[in-house]
């Protein structure tokens, strides 16, 4: 089994999903006492919001680089950055290591074309939904062109990341308020939907839908997984 690096703490909440997914799948997978062989790096997540809050991406770019060859040193054989909106430097971050990165979108991409959406709506952090460097990667290299809600519902679906679940905050309105932001998309053709940041299946499930839902965090860790069983 190889080493799985996490660059996590963005938010703990989410990370503690990847560790508990990545050693439950291991015990699934081979059996008794197994569990994932990792290494976790986890940030002071203040420092990090505060750098994308900044528009500091080359000082938070930095330390992701750190951090990562940090992992590096320590025997991680692969990276996986634990947070959607943190892949706006992935490609600088992969080319600081020489272990392989597992991208957050491209362990998405195949179950978005294998549940044949062709519409999927994206909920993330304002950066990951207005910015390029997601819905780019997702188009650029997989052919999935993903929608945006409307400005209001976007400007409620970041308040809520940052403000209550990357706070181990889950409130029902707040659930309710997602659910009505997919349900406009939907009415307007969306048919599917992407939790894109990893925080979100603290707050939703594929229960909660009728369309086909995307767990970036439980796709990519149990592509990591994979890996290390590869
Ligand atoms: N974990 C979230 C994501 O997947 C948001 C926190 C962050 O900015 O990293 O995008």
């Amino acid at each position: 089994m190889k080493t799985i690096g996490l660059l996590g703490g963005m938010s703990w909440e989410s990370t503690v999903t990847y560790y508990q997914l990545l050693n439950r799948m291991t015990r699934e997978r081979l059996g008794g006492l197994h569990s994932a062989k990792c290494l976790l790096w986890s940030f002071d997540f203040d420092d990090i919001a505060k750098a994308q809050a900044d528009g500091a991406w080359q000082k938070a770019t930095n330390l992701m680089i750190d951090a990562a060859r940090n992992l590096e040193r320590g025997g991680a054989e692969c990276l996986v950055i634990c947070t959607n909106t943190m892949h706006k430097m992935a490609a600088d971050v992969q080319a600081a290591i020489g272990i392989p990165l597992i991208h957050i979108a491209d362990t998405t991409a195949p179950a978005i074309k294998a549940a044949g959406s062709k519409a999927p709506l994206l909920l993330a952090t304002a950066y990951t939904m207005e910015q390029d460097f997601y819905k780019g990667h997702l188009f650029d290299h997989h052919g999935i062109d993903v929608r945006i809600p409307e400005a209001e519902d976007r400007k409620e679906v970041h308040r809520i990341i940052y403000d209550e679940l990357c706070q181990g905050d889950i409130k029902e309105s707040s659930k309710k308020a997602y659910l009505d932001v997919v349900g406009r998309a939907v009415t307007s053709g969306a048919d599917g939907v992407i939790f894109g940041c990893t925080e979100i299946g603290l707050l939703v499930s594929e229960a909660d839908f009728e369309i086909p839902c995307f767990n970036t965090t439980a796709l990519h860790a149990e592509a990591a997984l994979d890996f290390a069983l590869s």
